[in-house]
């Protein structure tokens, strides 16, 4: 048996063990050819099948149709805050965006350099606790569009539902929570999310976008830079990340496997709430850094009443197999990444963990 520990990092993430085991048993000759898909021409016909059958399990899982072309692309969610207002940000024109965290706040400060900016909304007031309610929005008169960070991967928020912006295209990073609910896709414009967190390897990047908001793009821009460029090469502009897209397309068929985004929202729903439930009855020996009602249940973010506990909680966690939780040096403290990949056995693993602490030090 090989050793597998509970990874609770927050990104790079754990995956699903069958899709592990499925490439390995693919390494080194995958589907009969005699070479790995690392070795393949990303113009064969067999890579352009594995990368056709992510887009359309793409779109399938996400409940979209043809009106949206999903790209895979290189350079993380970073590139994204500066492709976004490089293609839509006009230079007469204003974007929105909604500030509720550092990734929030980041790709705000690359769209105030392509453009200009208002802010919407901002949580940084309570120390991102919180997520705006729809009458705290205060839209500018005409924007470009509005951008939000669908999941706050540090400290760990979520939006509970899709803000209300009329015609105007509505643009989500959702790094870190991207096909762990089920989610009226179709209200976005454009969505994207680094892999690396709920959908595989890192060095791909997804992009869905809506095909009328492509014919709106700048032609003033490197083609590297234009969504356009990559959507009329299918992602095939130049070489892209071909042995993180053969996985994404195996988690992506996981992901169909166990039932689709509702059956996993419900799981991840449980997950997180065996983790919340403690904190909640620990009477302030955990003390959760969200509001409640602006919880993620992707990322549960907390600390200890007594600080100095904090480093012993994580090493002698680690000693149980339960690694990565360690959190962000902006809240400090503990996070927990419940991604779609883990299962309810590593949860169940840490709530008796954080029972048996707060009993042994409580
Ligand atoms: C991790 C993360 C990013 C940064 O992603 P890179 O792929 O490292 O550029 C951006 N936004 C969110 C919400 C994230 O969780």
């Amino acid at each position: 048996m090989v050793h597998r520990v509970f990874n609770f990092n927050p990104g790079p993430a754990t995956l699903p063990l069958t899709v592990l085991q499925e490439a390995q048993k693919e390494l080194l000759d995958y589907s009969g050819l005699g070479m790995s898909v690392m070795e393949m021409s990303h113009r064969s016909r067999d890579f352009e099948e594995i990368i056709g059958s992510a887009e359309e399990l793409m779109l399938e899982v996400t409940g979209l149709s043809d009106d949206y072309q999903v790209l895979f692309l290189q350079g993380g969610a970073s590139l994204q805050f500066a492709m976004l207002p490089l293609n839509f940000l006009p230079p007469d024109a204003v974007a929105d965006y909604i500030i509720t965290g550092s990734f929030a706040s980041k790709a705000c400060q690359e769209a105030e350099r392509v453009g200009k900016v208002h802010i919407a909304a901002s949580t940084k007031n309570d120390n991102f606790r919180s997520i705006p309610e729809q009458h705290d929005i205060k839209l500018s008169d005409s924007p470009a569009y509005v951008h939000i960070t669908t999941n706050n991967t540090i400290y760990g928020t979520q939006w509970k539902y899709i803000p209300d912006c009329g015609e105007v295209p509505l643009a989500a990073d959702m790094s870190s929570d991207i096909l762990s609910r089920e989610l009226d896709m179709s209200r976005f414009s454009l969505a994207y999310a680094g892999a690396q967190k709920n959908l595989g390897p890192a060095g791909v990047t997804v992009v869905i976008i809506k095909k009328n908001l492509l014919e709106r793009a700048s032609k003033n821009i490197p083609a590297i830079l234009s969504y356009k460029t990559h959507a009329e090469a299918r992602s095939l502009y130049n070489t892209p990340p071909t042995f993180a897209i053969y996985i994404l397309k195996l988690v992506l068929n996981w992901v169909k496997e166990k039932g689709g985004l509702k059956i996993l929202g419900d799981i991840n729903k449980k997950k997180a709430a065996l983790i919340y439930d403690i904190i909640d009855k620990s009477d302030g020996f955990y003390r959760g850094h969200a509001f409640k009602e602006a919880r993620s249940d992707m990322n549960i973010t907390f600390r200890l009443a007594d600080e100095n506990l904090e480093k012993i909680f994580t090493e002698e966690a680690a000693r149980e197999g339960l690694i990565g939780l360690k959190g962000h040096r902006s809240v400090g403290g503990i996070r927990a990444s419940l991604y779609n990949a883990m299962p309810m056995e590593g949860v169940e693993a840490l709530s008796r963990f954080m029972k048996d602490f707060m009993n042994r030090k409580g």
